[in-house]
């Protein structure tokens, strides 16, 4: 059974006794780590994940973080990169070699795609992208090389689902590892292993620091997954978490459960006001009703947090333009899961010099929903709204 949410946040992995009881964790601000005699050297060297031999490897501070996360995921262990595309990125690179094949979720984070089409596409390693949403078109692509299935539940940018247990079970039928990037739900709202998954992945930056000022990625799964990550991928890359970020993330952590629950009913209470706005066209939040995907929605996940889109019903771009500027409360920004209310309008895509994503749709904005008083952000929309 997962322990209990508040002692993981609070009090797992943290051994006070061994830094004179103070509450809080120290900082062990140090690249290096000395052994009494020959005898103790050798021991540290049979495992390095378990001893402390230099910072690119293991730190205490660091190493309270991992145990807390694993915890929150029910996985055996976990690792801290330095981003949540560094995470991804090594997490793949773990499990494919060249000649293998990836099939991966369409519009998966823009930085995956470019790991999958740029980055292993020069090594051998092919992919296809795939709806997610049918289990047919995942079972059609898969090649006798397949050796990855890349998920992303809900994705970030358009909120279409995976069934995780369908997606576990084919995957364990064909012989495939799976991954999936649970940034969106964190570990609060969707535990993907429990459903069969084998590794998952967070951009830490988002809900789990959650303070808008570290970057930080996570990977969890098997002891032994974890094992070989660490040996190789994290250990060659060396894109680690530094200890005075993981400091800072142990300390976002202590209120991840208040932030998302009111990250949650402030979004769910604005994203339905705007669904019943004359101006709105539609809202995208997978625990609406209406959502396509509402019924597995509610099957696999307990919230949601922050994050969903709406359509808007706007006839000029210099009109939308001007409703996204009008906006006092909600900060243009990219990114989400800090204090802070966004909006990610996709009209701000068009007329940058030297970019062709005029595709995306400039009707469509994404929202995240911070820590404020959602009354004080209704108003603002209101207010903004009358420019449609
Ligand atoms: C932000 C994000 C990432 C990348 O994380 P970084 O910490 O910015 O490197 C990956 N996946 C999703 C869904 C994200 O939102």
């Amino acid at each position: 059974m997962k322990e209990d949410l508040s002692y993981i946040l609070n009090h797992l992995g943290e051994d006070r006794e061994k830094y004179f009881n103070a509450v809080s964790p120290p900082v062990i601000q140090t690249s290096n780590f000395c052994f009494r005699d020959l005898q103790q050297f050798r021991q540290a060297f049979t495992d390095e994940l378990e001893h402390h031999i230099y910072t690119r490897g293991n730190n205490p501070t660091v190493a309270i973080l991992r145990k807390k996360l694993a915890a929150l995921e029910g996985a055996e262990d976990a690792l801290v990169l330095s981003s949540g595309s560094g995470a991804i990125a090594a997490a793949v690179i773990s499990q494919v070699k060249a000649g293998d094949h990836i099939v991966c979720v369409q519009s998966p984070y823009s930085w995956t795609q470019a790991l999958l089409t740029k980055l292993l596409a020069r090594f051998g390693v092919t992919h296809t992208f795939v709806d997610g949403k049918s289990m047919e078109a995942i079972t059609q692509a898969l090649q006798p090389n397949t050796r990855m299935l890349y998920l992303e539940s809900p994705s970030s940018l358009t909120f279409e689902l995976q069934d995780l247990q369908a997606c576990a079970q084919l995957a364990k039928e064909r012989g495939l590892v799976t991954i999936i990037d649970n940034s969106y739900s964190s570990p609060l709202f969707q535990n993907p292993i429990r459903h069969g998954i084998d590794i998952v992945v967070h951009s830490g930056t988002k809900y789990l620091n959650g303070h808008s000022d570290v970057v930080m990625g996570v990977i969890c799964s098997s002891r032994e997954i974890i094992k070989k990550i660490f040996e190789s991928e994290l250990m060659t890359l060396g894109a680690i978490l530094q200890a005075h970020d993981a400091a800072l993330a142990i300390r976002g952590l202590r209120t991840l459960e208040l932030r998302l629950r009111r990250c949650d009913e402030s979004a769910r209470l604005i994203a339905s006001r705007l669904a019943a706005h004359p101006k709105v066209e539609r809202v995208t939040h997978p625990l609406l009703p209406g959502h396509p995907q509402y019924e597995l929605a509610r099957k696999q996940m307990s919230g949601t947090g922050g994050l969903f889109s709406a359509y808007f019903k706007v006839d000029e771009r210099e009109k939308m333009e001007a409703f996204v500027q009008e906006l006092k409360h909600f900060l243009l920004a990219v990114s989400w899961g800090g204090h802070e209310s966004l909006i990610l309008p996709s009209v701000g895509f068009y007329n940058i010099p030297g970019r062709q994503d005029t595709h995306v749709d400039w009707k469509l904005v994404r929202f995240y929903i911070g820590l404020e008083d959602p009354e004080w952000l209704w108003a603002d929309l209101e207010n903004g709204l009358k420019i449609l």
